[in-house]
């Protein structure tokens, strides 16, 4: 399976993503995750990314286009992968067919979890995350047990004001590539709205599993 996960910031692509991977045996693939450990190591990409990161702004095409498409060129994603975060411009997702076209293979599904922005400020402004598993909480919705809660991280960029620039990029930016994938038949549109694990639901259904 060739999938991409599309949302608006903190409609639960991660959390999803980390769920679906057990069901379809296929590597998860973050350009966000990508881009942070880039950063944490001080790569020259990490460097060149990290002051759009941290004001919510989005990492220049040419940047994210080559890690992606390297990326989903090794070994471990000849049967299948899934994005979550990228393609998040029109070129980007033109980027993206264009090399999978010329590699043979094709797109499957691209999900759509739909969570309107009123509440992805709260949503994201209570994330946090377990340094040490890489598991998505939140303070009010889905606290982290006691023996973890002491040692959660916040995102940098998950602040009031860039969580606004993020949810107007991806109006300007990211929403435009639903109708290229629209027109190929291939979107599914789910509701974000719930429990994570209803949410899954949805989605598994929607992809037929
Ligand atoms: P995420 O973890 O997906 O919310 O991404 C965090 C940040 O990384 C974004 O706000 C952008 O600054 C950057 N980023 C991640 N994916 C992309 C992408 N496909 N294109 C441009 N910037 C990206």
């Amino acid at each position: 399976m060739r999938m991409i996960l599309v949302g608006p910031p903190g409609a639960g692509k991660g959390t999803q993503a980390a769920k679906l991977v057990d069901t379809f045996k296929i590597p998860h693939i973050s350009s966000g995750d990508m881009l942070r450990a880039a950063v944490k190591e001080g790569t020259a990409l990490g460097i060149q990314a990290d002051t759009f990161m941290k004001a919510g702004q989005l990492v220049p095409d040419d940047v994210v286009i080559g890690m992606i498409l390297e990326r989903i060129a090794k070994p471990d994603c000849a049967h299948g992968f899934m994005l979550d975060g990228f393609p998040r411009t029109r070129p980007q997702a033109e980027a993206l067919d264009e090399s999978m076209h010329k590699a043979g293979v094709a797109l499957e599904a691209v999900v759509l979890i739909e969570v309107p922005d009123a509440p992805i400020v709260e949503r994201i402004t209570g994330r946090v995350s377990d340094p040490d598993t890489g598991t998505i909480y939140h303070l009010k919705f889905n606290p982290p047990p006691a023996d973890v809660a002491g040692r959660v991280v916040q995102r940098k960029d998950d602040t009031v004001e860039a969580v606004t620039t993020r949810l107007a990029k991806y109006h300007s930016e990211t929403a435009p590539i639903v109708p290229f994938y629209e027109s190929k038949g291939i979107l599914k549109r789910v509701d974000g709205i719930g429990n994570p694990a209803d949410v899954t639901k949805r989605i598994t259904t929607a992809l037929g599993k």
